[in-house]
Formats: structure tokens, sequence, C-alpha cells
């Protein structure tokens, strides 16, 4: 039965909403309390196809690739869209994706600005030329790829939807869009947006809703793909590039991870003991894929972060994102907690209990999917729970000897996403952030992230890189004009005939 009120969702392609072509519609729930928020339509490969077949034509019969003022306008007005909905599109991000209302504005003002980042950029995608010989030369000329499917998690949909899109669109592709089936309301919003861009042609972005393994695979494999953007699981990214093996697709994998923070007895204690556990991103119940979930403190200082952990993770306040007072959400589903409580108990054999280590179901936390903040201290470094992505609120604490041994742990697992480093000594800090083998390394700090600096992964957290100049080149391929200038006065060379 549907419930009367409640919105619909559908799939926009081609510049008009359509509903998908699967029989049953999705129903999207509030992690914090299992109330419906909304429906979605869901799709199946046909509309996939639709959804590339009208890239592809819009692409090809309009003047989108050429138009780079058009495309920096757009991104601009898309950019103040986004900010003037703050109030009322960060409830939503929070409803359907359970994360504190505080995170669910700053995700929005931080597409935003990734969206303003690469209006600037889309006059600016200049190549190279270069003088060749007496007379011939090369123009290297930056062109957009084509169709671009861009495939989104759930747990930052918005800012990691935007981080991938404002550089497509900047570069002049035509894109195909597919959220996480959880979480596909506010992209939705935000692609009415588009919809009321008028630089924007119909047919340049198209959004299909649908699983990962029918509608997210067609859109790796069909041959009017020519590249795919894909921010999730490890193991989703390593099927994806096998896909896109066979028709040999350009892909941007951002992966999963299992950051480090490695503190050191000269930091400034308490501010590295509140960033690293701020790092571990408890507030989105520590499903952020740079989350620092394994901490590191050098021997001398071990019993004194472990009380203080005890503390600060013990005493966090946990609830709906919606109430103001909540530190720490929701995981988002009840696959996810299954998930994070059996590391938990995994954990609870591997390592010694500090704090948390359990469901929450006081009260009205029983309606929703609640983990209370979990530190397990004396992990090894290559227990289960050190090694593997929770994402969820759970922090493995290992020790070290030294900076030696502090630079092989964080190296010990398949990831290399992000790190911190704590220390008051320049020369530590800048030792260790060259040996720590991740796409980016924190000094005292954890989490800044910026559009006009690059972020990506190193090992198994990714392929390329999102975010700044080469974020943008990402989504170009670069062609080697070649010219021989005819002058009857000079002999040309004969280099390039080979
Ligand atoms: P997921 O891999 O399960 O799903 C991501 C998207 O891929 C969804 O839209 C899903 O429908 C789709 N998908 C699934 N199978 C597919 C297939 N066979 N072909 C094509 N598409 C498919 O990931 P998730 O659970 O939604 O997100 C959590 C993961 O994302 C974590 O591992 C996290 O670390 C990672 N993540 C990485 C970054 C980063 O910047 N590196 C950012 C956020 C999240």
């Amino acid at each position: 039965m549907i419930a009367e009120g409640v919105k619909t969702y559908r799939n926009y392609i081609g510049g008009e909403w359509r509903d998908g072509s699967a029989t049953e519609r999705l129903e999207i729930r509030d992690p914090a309390n299992g109330e419906l928020v909304y429906y979605c339509t869901n799709s199946t490969v046909e509309d996939a196809r639709a959804a590339i077949a009208a890239a592809k034509h819009a692409f090809e019969h309009t003047d989108w690739s050429e138009n780079a003022v058009a495309r920096a306008k757009a991104l601009y007005k898309l950019a103040d869209a986004l900010r003037a909905s703050l109030d009322w599109l960060a409830p939503l991000l929070t409803r359907e994706g359970g994360k504190p209302l505080a995170i669910s504005r700053a995700e929005i003002m931080r597409g935003a600005d990734a969206l303003e980042y690469y209006a600037g950029l889309a006059r600016n995608l200049y190549g190279r030329s270069i003088n060749l010989g007496p007379n011939e030369m090369a123009i290297l000329l930056r062109e957009p790829i084509g169709v671009v499917s861009i495939i989104t998690p759930w747990n930052m949909a918005l800012s990691l939807l935007t981080r991938s899109l404002a550089p497509a669109l900047a570069a002049g592709n035509a894109v195909v869009i597919k959220p996480a089936s959880l979480t596909p309301g506010a992209t939705a919003e935000f692609i009415r947006m588009i919809d009321e861009t008028p630089e924007i042609p119909k047919g340049i972005v198209n959004y299909v809703v649908g699983p990962g393994s029918t509608v997210g695979a067609e859109l790796v494999k069909h041959p009017d793909v020519e590249m795919v953007a894909f921010t999730g699981d490890t193991s989703t990214g390593k099927e994806i590039m096998r896909m896109a093996a066979d028709g040999l697709k350009k892909v941007s994998l951002e992966l999963g991870g299992k950051s480090p923070s490695v503190i050191f007895p000269d930091a400034d204690f308490g501010r590295a003991v509140r960033s690293a556990l701020s790092g571990a991103s408890l507030w989105h119940a520590g499903q952020v894929c740079v989350a620092g979930t394994r901490i590191l403190v050098q021997e001398s200082i071990h019993d004194r972060f472990i009380e203080e952990a005890r503390k600060q993770a013990g005493s966090l306040r946990v609830g709906p994102g919606l109430d103001k007072s909540t530190q720490v959400g929701p995981v988002i589903s009840e696959g996810q907690l299954n998930r994070v409580l059996q590391y938990v108990e995994v954990g609870k054999r591997e390592a010694e209990l500090v704090v948390g280590g359990h469901r929450l179901t006081d009260g009205e936390l029983a309606r929703g999917y609640f983990v209370a903040p979990t530190v397990f201290d004396r992990v090894p470094v290559d227990a289960k729970i050190a090694q593997e992505e929770i994402f969820g609120p759970v922090v493995s604490v290992l020790t070290f000897k030294d900076e030696e041994e502090a630079a092989e742990i964080a190296n010990a697992t398949v990831y290399g996403l992000a790190a911190a480093v704590y220390t008051t000594d320049i020369n530590k800090a800048m030792r260790l952030a060259k040996k720590i083998k991740s796409g980016m390394v924190w000094i005292n700090t954890f989490g800044r992230l910026y559009p006009n600096a690059e972020m990506g992964g190193y090992k198994q957290s990714g392929l390329g890189r999102s975010y700044g100049l080469e974020g943008l080149r990402e989504f170009t391929e670069l062609k080697h004009i070649n010219i021989q200038i005819h002058d009857p006065g000079r002999a040309t060379s004969r280099r390039g005939d080979e």
C-alpha cells in the first residue's frame, strides 16, 4: 500500500522525469527511527540504456562540449542554488542518511564549494603547445571524454556526487548518475536544480536509480560509456575495473580506507586526542572513507590516551541526527548494523574492549540502528578489526615503540587513503608524512578537504585523484594535433614519419 502525501522521486532522463521500469518502488526509511521518508522509483537495465542514449545524443548534438562559458555559468548557478537550499535540504540528507544535521549542512556547503571551484576552472582548461622542429609543432588539446557514468555511495551522497560531477561537467562531458539505492532523494532534489539551470542542455545530466548489480553494471559495461567515476567499496571498485577492462574504459576509483592517526608523546595531548577521535568520524558512526579508525600511540602515553578515549568516546551523545544535541548518528541500515556488531564481537576476541561494544536500545533509540561508540585497545596489527574497513563507530588502538615502527604499522594494511601525524617536531612529522603510503597526510589535524587540493587513494584505496586540477584532468582526453608547416625555403624533418 502506498502512503498518502509521501513524495516519490523519479529518474531524470533526457530532461524528463520518468518512472523506472522495475515494478517495485523503493521505500526509503529514516535509520534513526524506521519512519518512511519518501518513495523512489526503481529501474532496470532498460532505463540505464535510455539514460546512456540520452547522454550520448546530447553530447553529440548540443554545443555543451564546446561552450565553456555556458558551463561556467551553469556551475556557478548550481553552487548558488545548492547554498540556497541549505535549510530544507540538510534535514532531508539527515533523514535519509542518519548523519547529524550540522554534518549535512557542512556537506551541502562543501558540494557548493566544489561546484564553484570547477565553475572557475571550466574556462581555464588549457592544453599545451610545443615547437617540435623548424617546421613542425604540436598542439596538445584537452577534450571531454564523452559519456561518463558517475556511481556514488550512500554515506556522503551529495558531496561525493558534486566532487565528480563538477569536474565532469566543467570539462564538457555528458553524465549518467546512479546514486546508492539507500539515499537517492537529496540527489534527486539536486537534479531538480540542474533541470532548472537553462545553460545545461537536456540530456547532458541524467539520473537513474537502481541496483548496482544490474543498473550500475550496465553503466559500466555499455559500449557508449567512455568513463566510469566510481566512489564506493574496494571490492565493488575491483569488480568495476574488471567490467571496464573489456571496453578498455577509463576508470576513476575512490575506494575504502583504514586510516592511521599516529600520536607521539610530544604532541599537544589534549588537542591530539580530540582530533584523532573526531578523525575516526564517530559523528557519522564511522561511516566515512577517510575515517581514522586506527589510532597509533607511542607506548609512554598509552595509558593516558586510553583513559581519555574512554572518557571522550563514552560521553558522546548518540541519537537521531535531527536532534541538535546529537553528536553520533545511527548507522545506515539493519544490514550495516549487523555487520558492525559482528566486527565488534570479533574485536572482543582479538583485543581488549575499552568502551562501547554494543547496540543502543534505550527508549527511542530502539527504533533505530544505533551503536555505542566503541574503542578497542591492544589491537594486534594483523587483527581483523585493524585490517578491514568496518564502516562503523569502532576504533582500534595500537601501540608503537619508535618512529620506524609507527610507519611500519601505519602502512600495514591494503589501504592507503589518508593518515594523520600528531607531534610538535616538524622534522619528525615530515619524515613520517613521506614514509606513509597514502594519498593524504594531515599534520596535527584530521579530515580537512579542499576542492582545490587533490585527494585519492594509494594501494587498494583507489585510482586517480579527485578535486584540484588533477581532478579535472581525470575527465579529459589529451589529443596531440601535429602540424607540419609548408615552408618551401626550409626542409621538413622526417623524424615524425616512422
Ligand atoms: P558500494 O560499493 O556497496 O556501493 C557504491 C555504489 O556502487 C552504489 O551506488 C551501488 O549501487 C553501486 N554498485 C554496487 N555494485 C555495483 C556493480 N557491480 N556495478 C556497478 N555499480 C555497483 O559502497 P557503499 O556501501 O555504498 O559505500 C561505502 C563504501 O564507499 C566504503 O567502502 C567507503 O570507504 C567507500 N567510500 C570511499 C570514498 C573515497 O573518497 N575514497 C568516499 C566515500 C565512501
